[in-house]
Order: C-alpha cells, then structure tokens, then sequence
C-alpha cells in the first residue's frame, strides 16, 4: 500500500536498536507480525487457555526430561525459594498481648497502639488511579462475537504529547496513551486524539454568544498529517480537506532536503507503516497545532486485553492538567475570554457562562458595555 516497501529480508524487519535505550531501527510492522505468527505456536497467542497438566506433558515432551525432573525445577525455580522467611512468618515476639496484666506491658501496649495509629496509608489520589483507565478495559469481553478481535491482531501503543499550552505547564510533559490496532487506519487514531484546538471557536461573539458552538474548529478546518519515516499522510477524507504538508515539503526542496513522499491517511492501516519505536513523530492539525507522537510498544493481542473491537483506539492514560476558573464565582471552569471589557478586573478576563451571562448581558439579552468576547476552551475540560 503506501508505505512500507512490502516484505523484505528478515533481518531488517525484526528491531534492534539504533540508539541503545532510546530508539529502534525503522522496520515494517505487518512483516515483522507475519514473523511473529510464523514463529509461535497458535497456542501462545491464542485466547484459550491451556490447562497446566497439558503444559506440563509438552514441556516433559519437549525437552525430553522424566517427570519427577520436572517436579524438581518446579521447586528449585519457584517463587518461594526467593524468601527469607517461610510465607507464613512466626508471631512478632515484640508485640505486647492484647490484653497484658502487667502495668509495665499495659505503658508498652499504650505506646504501641499509639505508633500504629500514626502509620497512614500514603497512596496519593493519583497514584491510586494512576491506571485507573488500563483497569477498566482489562479482559473486556465483546457482547456481539462479530466485534472480537482475531487471534494474532498487533496493538501499537502511541504516546501523544500536547503542545505547550501556557508558560506554567513547560516543565510537564502533558500526553495520552493509546493503543490502536494493527489493521486499524491511521484515521482511526487520528480520531481519538482528542486536542483543545479541535474545539477553538474562531470569532468574536459579544453581540451574539449563542451562535458560537456552530464555529467549531474541527467542522470547518478538517485538514492534517501524520509524518511519519519521510511520507507525510494526509487525511483527505472530506472535500474540504486540503494537503497542508504542500508548503513544508515544497520548502524542503528549496533547501536540499531529499525529496518527501505523501500517503492517505484513510488508505493506510499501521501493518503498512514502516517505522521505529520510541522515535518521535509529528501529528499536525489545524494548520499548526503540532504534537509529537511516539510509538512506545508493538505487541501481540493477549486474551487478558480488552478484546472488544468496538473499544479501539483505547486510551489508557490521560494527563490531567488544572483548569482554569471563572474570575468572578472562582468555581466553575472558564467558557469566555473577554478583552476592552470595562467591567473586569483584568484584561483578558476568563468566565464560566453563567457569570459571562449575568455580568454582560441584560435581562432582554442586550450586550452591556463595550467589550469583545471570545470562547475560551479549557485544556483542563477534559480532565
Ligand atoms: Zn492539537
Ligand atoms: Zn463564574
């Protein structure tokens, strides 16, 4: 299809590294599947689970071992032979009984209900639901057999990175993880990206703040690219779509770069992409809002993954960034931005609907003062 070059030598479709611990060799995903599947058993990337009894007989098979061997590496390399102490430990001698006589042993047990009321648990909220996303996904099973993935699907996991929003949030990598399929199309991921800028409102709305949801950015600037290995894919779904790689690449010429390729991102699924894990790559939309995207992973379906189709591109990680609230209540999340506005104490001035409403409008709805106003999307809205 678009890019990939099809199926070559081995080697150069099984990745090592380029640059140790940062990146891989660039090498074609579907190839580098089929090897998989030539190499593995169906058994070990199938959905069914073997019983331990069959695993064992092939392993005494396989290895051409007696069954009392197998007995003995099963005690020699089990988990248990990594503690220090039997699993169940012997009661700690330290401790008082919980109903000593003696007054020396009552100011003992005193000191150390004390000390076990000071330990807390120090899990932050964050930390708690850190994966809270992955949890909910995890052995997800379709309702309708036809959304079951097959055995032997890939699942790419991209980290998206959002530009820099403000100043504040330089020192934090904002992103999102998700993990796609392998026969799914580049648009599909595309989709999922979910990005303040897609939901800017151009224009000024002061005379008339009820029309602003029609201007969405996403309805009227449908254009972007993947760049990916020199090919820059193009989502030329709609009529409207533009290739806004054309400047870049006719700069590129301009300045003795080699010659960049273009693709459609609708035509293209990630088996046909050549690429390197762990290498940045660019996703660009609305013109100029750029995110780096990396591959981080490229992996077997495994009957534990949600295996619900319908569910893909799954995100499992979502950065939370603080939102920014209304000027005036200081408690719900800013809708409109104002600037020349008499009326606030900074300029621009952020407010929630309600406070913009009552702040700036009469009782018939007629605008009060001179002022601009725009719609004020919030990157924390997503939270
Ligand atoms: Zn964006
Ligand atoms: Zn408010």
């Amino acid at each position: 299809m678009a890019e990939g070059g099809g199926v070559s030598t081995v080697s150069e479709n099984v990745p090592s590294y380029e640059h140790i611990d940062v990146n891989s060799t660039p090498f074609h995903i579907g190839t580098f599947r089929n090897l998989w599947l030539g190499m593995l058993h169906p058994e070990t990337y199938s959905y069914s689970q073997t019983s331990p009894e069959t695993e064992d007989l092939r392993f005494i098979s396989d290895m051409g071992i007696a069954p009392e061997t197998l007995a003995e590496l099963k005690s020699v390399c089990s988990t248990d032979s990594l503690r220090s102490h039997p699993e169940h430990e012997p009661p700690d001698t330290e401790a008082v009984p919980p109903e000593p006589q003696l007054a020396t042993l009552k100011l003992r047990k005193r000191r150390q209900d004390y000390k076990k009321s000071l330990i807390r648990d120090s899990m932050g909220r964050h930390d708690v639901y850190a994966n809270e996303m992955e949890l909910l996904a995890i052995g997800r099973r379709p309702e309708d057999s036809k959304d079951l993935i097959p055995e032997g699907e890939l699942i790419l996991s991209f980290n998206v990175v959002y530009p820099v929003l403000f100043e504040r949030f330089k020192h934090v990598r904002a992103y999102q993880t998700l993990h796609v399929l392998g026969s799914q199309k580049l648009t599909e991921l595309r989709d999922a990206i979910c990005c303040v800028s897609d939901l800017q409102v151009f224009g000024e709305f002061s005379n008339t703040p009820d029309t602003a949801p029609q201007f969405l950015s996403k309805d009227h600037y449908k254009s972007a690219f993947f760049f990916f290995e020199g090919t820059f894919f193009n989502d030329l779904r709609f009529s409207e779509c533009r290739d806004i790689s054309k400047t870049t690449r006719e700069w590129a010429k301009t300045h003795d770069f080699p010659d960049f390729k273009t693709a459609r991102m609708e035509d293209t699924t990630f088996y046909d992409l050549k690429v390197k894990v762990g290498y940045p790559y660019l996703y660009c939309h609305q013109g100029d809002c750029e995110h780096v995207i990396i591959l981080t992973d490229v992996r077997l379906m495994h009957r534990d993954d949600c295996l619900d189709r319908k569910f893909y591109p799954l995100l499992t990680h979502k950065h939370r960034v603080a939102t920014r609230k209304c000027c005036v209540c200081h408690l719900y999340i800013s809708r409109w931005i104002t600037t020349n506005d008499a009326l606030a104490p900074v300029d621009p001035c952020l407010y929630c609907d309600q406070c913009f409403r009552m702040f700036h409008y009469d009782d018939h709805g007629n605008k009060l003062g001179d002022f601009k106003a725009y719609v004020y999307i919030d990157p924390g809205a997503f939270n």
